[in-house]
């Protein structure tokens, strides 16, 4: 531990260069924001009601958030104890991580893919080993499993990838883990499960028991809406869990974080039509896109990629200026989220003289 250029304490080094977390421009008034992957649709007043009703905030919440772990449980058919809550489930990646790695180990995932990733490596003291994405910006799941080590710890497959929305197929993922030691922790990260809508995707419920390594991480932030709120689960074998349970900052899920979840969970059968809704106009929106010229990968997510290459900052700004904010990946592409329905004229408005074939 040295002091850093431009500080006299002794921090890591490594830590003080990490850029901070990027979270996309707000939106001008009369535009949107497309950034950051959120679920356009106000809370349902139930959802609300609950976040209301608790009251008690002179007490500490209930430190495994037990209640949404039995109600997840009943869902997927598994024990409590399989079942870990968290403050998101991007705190649930970085809890695995430090469960799993010591300084130097591995963590092994496609690239480009979440960005939060490599920053939660070089926190919990390991090193990132990125494969790059097929050409149609897929996980290259056989480069994958060849670039595994003695000192790789976790591997992450993320399906559908953000941010380029494309899935891993159940036989890819299979024949994937039938080469991944099965001491090696696999997290398959599913933020955007709900969002899918091709039949041969991945599905981790349908995986659920079936490998003593595979962890599934999933979320109430997008489908379910409640990014604001902070909580998300992982589903795996009771040793893993535990173990990422012991890196937690203890107490972090809020009871109101759990009571939106389990009304949430009461009102799946609504909020899961909104996110039909928002499917089909992803659908629609990539056609629309690919009928302009642009080679837009069919995405599972609630948003496309664009793969803008050497473009990428200056599209993205012309986006801007139309009062669009996306999120810009130099020198790769710009991941545009699909939420209101009023964005989407804009955006083939912006974007149609800006096509590669136009
Ligand atoms: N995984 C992926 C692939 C994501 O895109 C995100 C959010 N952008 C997360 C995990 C984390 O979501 P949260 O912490 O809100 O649950």
């Amino acid at each position: 531990m040295t002091a850093t250029p431009d500080s006299p304490l002794r921090l890591r080094p490594e830590i003080a260069a990490l850029p901070p977390y990027r979270q996309g421009r707000p939106a001008p008034a009369e535009g949107f924001k497309l950034s950051s992957n959120e679920n356009p649709f106000e809370p349902l007043p139930s959802v609300v009601d609950a976040v209301r009703n608790v009251a008690e905030f002179n007490r500490y919440p209930d430190a495994t958030a037990l209640s949404v772990r039995e109600r997840l449980a009943a869902r997927f058919g598994v024990t409590a104890d399989e079942v870990l809550v968290g403050t998101g489930s991007v705190a649930l990646i970085a809890q695995f991580f430090l469960a799993a790695c010591a300084p130097g180990d591995e963590v092994l995932y496609s690239w480009r893919s979440f960005e939060a990733y490599p920053g939660l490596a070089t926190v919990a003291g390991a090193v990132s080993v990125q494969v790059p994405n097929r050409p149609d910006h897929g996980h290259d799941l056989d480069a994958m499993a060849a670039a595994i080590t003695d000192r790789t710890r976790v591997v992450i497959v993320c399906s559908p990838n953000n941010p380029t929305g494309v899935v891993v197929t159940k036989a890819e993922f299979e024949a994937f883990m039938a080469k991944v030691p099965a001491d090696l922790i696999v997290l398959l990260d599913e933020a955007y499960a709900e969002f899918v809508t091709d039949p041969d995707a991945v599905d981790g419920r349908e995986l659920i028991g079936r490998y003593p390594n595979l962890i599934v991480l999933r979320t109430f932030s997008k489908a379910y809406g409640l990014a604001g709120l902070r909580i998300g689960y992982a589903i795996g074998p009771v040793a893993a869990l535990d173990a990422a349970r012991a890196t937690a900052i203890p107490l972090g899920v809020t009871g109101p974080a759990a009571s939106a979840a389990l009304a949430s969970l009461d009102a799946e059968a609504e909020l899961l039509e909104r996110v039909a809704v928002l499917a089909a106009r992803r659908d629609a929106f990539r056609d629309a896109l690919v009928a302009q010229g642009w080679p837009v990968p069919a995405s599972h997510g609630n948003f496309v990629w664009l793969p803008t290459g050497e473009r990428t900052a200056e599209v993205a700004e012309r986006l801007f200026e139309a009062g669009l904010v996306t999120r810009a990946f130099h020198p790769d592409g710009i991941r545009i989220s699909v939420a209101e329905e009023a964005a989407i004229e804009p955006l083939l408005a912006a974007l149609a003289p800006l096509a590669p074939t136009a």
